[in-house]
């Protein structure tokens, strides 16, 4: 099958996917369904898979009898991989490699930890697996307390389940707790600890726990981490590595690995537009493990070198330069994987070798072994070329010659700005710093803006900080009747000159103003963190949509503003144009208070219209910065104005006014539909019928069914529906899921959701805030109330006092309860029991909204079946259902959830626009202009 995957590229991906999903299926009919979903509609498959699609589908198998041979099979592919499924049941394997001459590493394999709980549980296996293994593989004959000293392997991302960068202290702390009483033990029994590298995004965290953590045990001897050679930082971590254990007078292992993650560090770095941290070219790697290699057994007083790697020529290399620097035997060691490169731990045998020997159940080891058949796979593999396809000696032993590789992209796409990575110091600091300047500004005074003056009115309403509602963020003048209509006229002259300016110089502006927010955007972050609550993680995401609508509107209008011909006839030419609608009023919300704002904004004065902003009066001020920022871009006065006031009264006065053309709303669904009531209603001095864009509310429902991966579905679930307290339209409130596996899911989801954090927003530690204001915290305890009445509470959390906190709640309840329909607007989550998919569609579209859903799961047809039947504006597959990116997921809903093309989207200038054809007869007394191209 491997082999026929090295091949293939659809058929190893099935397999991949087949093989990932299938442990955790429960029943064989399940098994044999995706196995027809899998590889039916292929017929280019190996014979065993085709004999075993013939007999199902002439239903002449039974399907008890499939499923276990299917199983059968993949275990026996992974037992090539795994030792065992716990050390007792891996004992003989690992027994056998010792007799054998090899020293071990243990790896316990675990299932990402989703809360408190699990990673103490996970912990705990490691203690019981150290007293157990430890004792009984020394009580061999023949053991060398040195050579053979038995090592353990971990993940510090699964000692702690809210591990995460941005809080750096916390998660050091959090994670050094965990790891403590393994320590203790491991020193107890004389055993070594080597931490593993996982993805880039935790190494650096990573690299201070280790170090945190040796600080306090000084006398522990046998302390290693995995530095990975495709990374292009790791010479210099390996430096600063060094340095350390100089300074602190101590030996550490290194374990020199390529790294296994390098597809998904490419896709996942890609997809957040960071740098890319690996190397592109295997031969780059290489290189780069030859000389870090160098640079270990240069330090050999400091370090403990471990070459990991199956690569005959990075092996041939160490010995060599072991030899040329005089290194004797037992100051470095090999190590390979377990059933990866038996003949080169043969070969090596003389020499110190550990072998790495993970041990756990197949579901928690999948994502192990779906790294070993990448690796095997993989086209750049070692062991594919020397074992499979037999390249020839001098091949495989050439030296790594990188040319450099620079991928190809265009200046002209658009690329979504990138979130700020925290993983970094200097962002961590930056945020830091900005969070303190800009408290110390709060409590400002903040005017109307009206052509081009700032106007400050007599009435004032208070900003107030809800993680603290007696802290004030500024006071902000209201508008009065007579305010608006000032703004109307000074809109209305406005206008006659910016239709004409330029759609170039018009997009000239929105790039200008996002070059501002850019170097602005720490200070702007932090000011949506005192003002709304956003977590900083949050808020830093709102600037950068920010900063991609005002790109992605100003690219379009240069797009849209190319004169389009229709039709090639002789003596006729037709155009097709777009000319803007005249006066338009954007009302926002608070929940992306700048975001929101600069979209539905840059869309209206891009499109030539002049625009007057209405924000929310629960974040009046950081719409004000989207005043300031189009101010210092140099925009002419009249084209953007600020009227900050109660929505029921200017904003329904606005909106009813005759010369406004056009309503941006984006809110609630009462006020939407109010304001589609007011817009409709059409005066007599009324020049046009008012277009009303309005985006509205949601009831979001994710739908898990029986072969969803649960890991990522729990993880999934919890961060749409917990993210920034559940007040984002997009927000997950409602799960529905399989019976299968119903009970697992909802214990999971309580255990991952009990753990969070509820805290200060600026508190890095913090990942849910407190919710907007009094009123709001009061109705989403009402729906608490409410829920208990119509279902069964499975969490319950309070928030603290001060401040509007509020924790998350869970609910059992049954289709058609209140809390299962309504927008709730906070972390209330409504779980539902379906019996089937079908149910399970009916379920989630049976409320009145239309916004976002998703579904976790591994059967192509369920994921086929929601993708034509769950009637939702962002529908997600296998991932969270909130932070549409601009461009790349157009956001916007149906139903009751709005009207108008999506915000981010193709069509969305659109609709600020009046379409226009001009038809122009070119012949002139039987003369056209002749173009043999129209023939
Ligand atoms: P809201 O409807 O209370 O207020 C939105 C805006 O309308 C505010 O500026 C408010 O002052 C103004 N307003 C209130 N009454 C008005 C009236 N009678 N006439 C004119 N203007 C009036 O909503 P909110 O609490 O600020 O935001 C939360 C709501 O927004 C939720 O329902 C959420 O789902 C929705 N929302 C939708 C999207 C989307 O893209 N679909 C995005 C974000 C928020």
């Amino acid at each position: 099958m491997i082999e026929w995957a090295m091949r293939d590229d659809d058929f190893k991906i099935r397999l991949l996917r087949f093989t990932d999903v299938l442990p955790s299926l429960k029943s064989d009919a399940v098994v044999l369904r995706l196995f027809k979903e899998y590889f039916s509609d292929i017929t280019d498959v190996p014979k065993i898979v085709l004999h075993g699609i013939e007999r199902l589908s002439r239903g002449s198998a039974v399907p008890r009898i499939v499923a276990a041979i299917i199983r059968s099979s993949v275990k026996s592919l992974a037992t090539q991989f795994i030792a065992g499924t716990d050390p007792k049941n891996a004992f003989k394997a690992l027994h056998a490699l010792s007799e054998d001459g090899a020293a071990l590493s243990i790896d316990l394999l675990g299932e990402a930890v989703v809360s408190d709980i699990e990673a103490s549980r996970y912990a705990t296996r490691y203690l019981e697996t150290l007293e157990f293994l430890v004792p009984a593989l020394k009580a061999r004959q023949g053991y060398q307390p040195h050579r053979n000293k038995i090592d353990i392997s971990l993940k510090i991302s699964s000692f702690y389940s809210q591990i995460e960068p941005l809080d750096w202290d916390g998660s050091i702390e959090k994670g050094k707790d965990g790891l403590r009483p393994v320590f203790d033990k491991a020193a107890a029994l004389d055993a070594s600890i080597t931490f593993d590298m996982e993805h880039y995004y935790h190494k650096d965290l990573t690299i201070a726990t280790f170090k945190s953590i040796l600080e306090e045990y000084k006398d522990f001897q046998w302390a290693g981490i995995a530095l990975q050679a495709y990374l292009k930082d790791t010479r210099e971590d390996l430096l600063s590595l060094l340095s350390w254990a100089k300074h602190n007078n101590r030996r550490i292992t290194v374990r020199l690995v390529k790294g296994a993650y390098w597809d998904y560090e490419i896709a996942v770095n890609r997809q957040k537009g960071w740098p890319v941290p690996v190397f592109l070219e295997k031969d780059e790697t290489d290189r780069n493990y030859e000389e870090l290699t160098r640079l270990l057994f240069e330090n050999a007083e400091l370090v403990y070198p471990a070459i990991a790697t199956h690569n005959i020529r990075s092996i041939s290399n160490a010995i060599v330069l072991a030899e040329d620097l005089g290194l004797y035997e037992g100051q470095f060691e090999f190590q390979t994987l377990y059933g990866m490169g038996e003949p080169i731990r043969r070969a090596l045998k003389q020499r110190p070798v550990r072998v790495y020997c993970p041990v756990g159940e197949l579901i928690p080891g999948m994502a192990y072994l779906v790294r070993r058949i990448l690796e095997n796979t993989s086209n750049e593999s070692f062991l594919r070329k020397s074992f499979a396809e037999r390249m020839s000696f001098e091949e495989l032993i050439r030296v790594p010659d990188p040319n450099n590789y620079v991928p190809g992209e265009t200046k002209d796409t658009f690329r979504n700005e990138p979130s700020t990575d925290f993983s970094k110091g200097e962002n961590r600091q930056k945020i830091g710093e900005a969070l303190i300047t800009v408290r110390r500004r709060l409590g400002g005074k903040y005017p109307l803006f009206i052509g081009d003056e700032e106007v400050f009115s007599e009435t004032e309403t208070l900003s107030t900080n809800p993680a603290e509602p007696g802290e004030i963020v500024g006071r902000i003048s209201s508008a009065s009747r007579s305010d608006a209509e000032d703004s109307i006229r000074r809109a209305i002259t406005a206008f006659a000159s910016w239709r004409k300016t330029s759609p170039e110089s018009r997009a000239g502006y929105l790039f200008k103003a996002a070059e501002e927010m850019r170097k602005r955007r720490f200070e702007l972050a932090a000011l949506e963190t005192y003002e709304v609550g956003k977590p900083v993680m949050e808020a830093d995401s709102d600037i950068a949509e920010s900063i991609d609508y005002l790109m992605y509107y100003g690219r379009q209008m240069l797009d849209i503003a190319r004169p389009r011909v229709l039709g090639r006839y002789i003596g006729e030419e037709n155009e097709y144009l777009y000319g803007p609608k005249g006066v338009g009023v954007v009302i926002s919300p608070w929940n992306f208070p700048l975001a929101i704002p600069a979209g539905m904004v840059s869309a209206g004065i891009v499109t030539g219209n002049c625009v007057i902003l209405k924000p929310s009066g629960l974040s009046p001020v950081a719409a004000w910065q989207l005043i300031e920022i189009f101010r210092s871009a140099g925009l002419p006065p009249g084209v953007l104005q600020y009227l900050p006031g109660p929505g029921a009264e200017i904003g329904e006065f606005i909106v009813s006014h005759p010369d406004v053309d056009f309503i941006a709303f984006t809110g609630s669904k009462d006020v939407g539909l109010r304001i589609i009531r007011l817009a409709g209603d059409t005066h007599k001095s009324q020049a046009n019928v008012k277009r009303v864009v309005a985006e509205m509310g949601g009831k979001n429902a994710i739908i898990i069914d029986e072969t969803a991966d649960l890991d990522e579905a729990i993880n999934g679930v919890l961060v749409s529906a917990l993210g920034y307290q559940g007040q984002k339209c997009s927000a997950c409130s409602l799960v529905i899921v399989l019976q299968n596996v119903y009970g697992e899911f909802c214990e999971r989801l309580k255990e991952a959701m009990n753990s969070v954090k509820v805290g200060p927003p600026e508190d890095p530690a913090t990942f849910m805030g407190p919710l907007i204001d009094k009123a709001a915290l009061k109705k989403v305890r009402g729906y608490i109330e409410k829920g208990r009445e119509e279902g069964k509470p499975l969490l319950i959390k309070e928030g603290e006092e001060a401040g509007y906190y509020i924790g998350p709640a869970i609910f059992e309840v049954s289709p058609g309860s209140t809390i299962a329909r309504e927008e709730i607007f906070g972390p209330v989550v409504s779980v539902i029991k379906a019996m089937d998919i079908e149910e399970a569609v009916a379920i989630a579209n049976s409320t009145d909204y239309a916004l976002t859903g998703g579904i976790f799961s591994r059967s192509p047809a369920a994921i086929r079946k929601v993708k034509d039947e769950f009637g939702v504006g962002n529908l997600y597959i296998n991932r969270k259902i909130t932070g549409a990116l601009v461009g790349r997921q157009p956001f916007g809903g149906f139903g009751m959830s709005g009207v108008g093309s999506k915000a981010g989207g193709p069509d969305y200038l659109l609709q600020f626009m009046n379409p226009k054809t001009i038809c122009e007869n070119t012949m002139r007394k039987g003369a056209a202009p002749f173009d043999s191209s129209r023939l």
